[in-house]
């Protein structure tokens, strides 16, 4: 279904989610103080802005409290980012999410309301220490500072093995969610099946013990 988005700041992350937002076929409303910015992404928005987020008068006037969804992705400039972000709040807007610079902006940013806060750079730079740490970690989702999801392989250490043998619950504390084997995911494996190098497992748990899972068991 299209839905309508408004993203304020074209950095590169707010440009990689407009361009992305657009070619899914959402309407989106590209909006920058920038000129030369706006001029970058004319083809992949549908509807440019110049503005200044940080004047109020200015997102009312262009009906910002009828879009569903709007995007902060001004970086640099915090003070700009919080004072965008409590215009959207007071102005009803349903959703609004925000790129946070660092720990202390994101409380700001949650105090005054915002819907939902990312750390681009920071989530980028675990999920590469994580792949970094493991060649066997083949996908990772952090759920919070303690718990994530990772989709690792298996190697041959696994091999004769079944699921009851291994005893993921008991030794590690880690539950597994699926088993992928052959590019077939089954979300209710056999505990009694034969386990094989190159099956991967989808797994979550406390961060230090998927750590020594993956280490000592596959
Ligand atoms: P990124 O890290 O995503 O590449 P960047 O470092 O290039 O971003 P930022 O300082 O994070 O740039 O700003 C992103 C964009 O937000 C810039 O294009 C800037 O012109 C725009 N911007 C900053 N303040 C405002 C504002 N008050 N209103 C509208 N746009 C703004």
């Amino acid at each position: 279904m299209k839905k309508q988005f408004a993203i304020i700041g074209l950095g590169r992350f707010g440009t990689s989610i407009c361009k992305e937002l657009f070619h899914m076929g959402h309407e989106v409303l590209a909006i920058d103080k920038s000129e030369k910015r706006i001029e970058e992404v004319t083809e992949f928005a549908t509807h440019t802005l110049l503005a200044d987020a940080t004047d109020e008068a200015s997102l009312t006037k262009i009906g910002i409290r009828n879009f569903e969804h709007v995007i902060v992705a001004i970086g640099d400039d915090i003070q700009a980012s919080i004072l965008a972000t409590l215009h959207l709040k007071d102005l009803n807007v349903p959703r609004v999410w925000v790129k946070a610079q660092n720990d202390y902006h994101h409380k700001v940013l949650e105090k005054i309301g915002a819907d939902r806060i990312f750390h681009p750079e920071k989530d980028m730079g675990n999920r590469i220490a994580e792949f970094l740490t493991s060649e066997k970690v083949i996908d990772y989702i952090d759920l919070s500072e303690r718990y994530s999801i990772i989709e690792v392989l298996a190697t041959k250490k696994v091999n004769g093995k079944t699921l009851i043998d291994m005893d993921v619950r008991a030794r590690y504390g880690c539950t597994i969610l699926a088993i992928k084997q052959q590019g077939k995911v089954d979300v209710t494996p056999d505990p009694s099946d034969q386990l094989h190098a190159g099956d991967i497992f989808i797994i979550i748990g406390d961060k230090q013990d998927l750590r020594r899972f993956q280490q000592e068991a596959l």
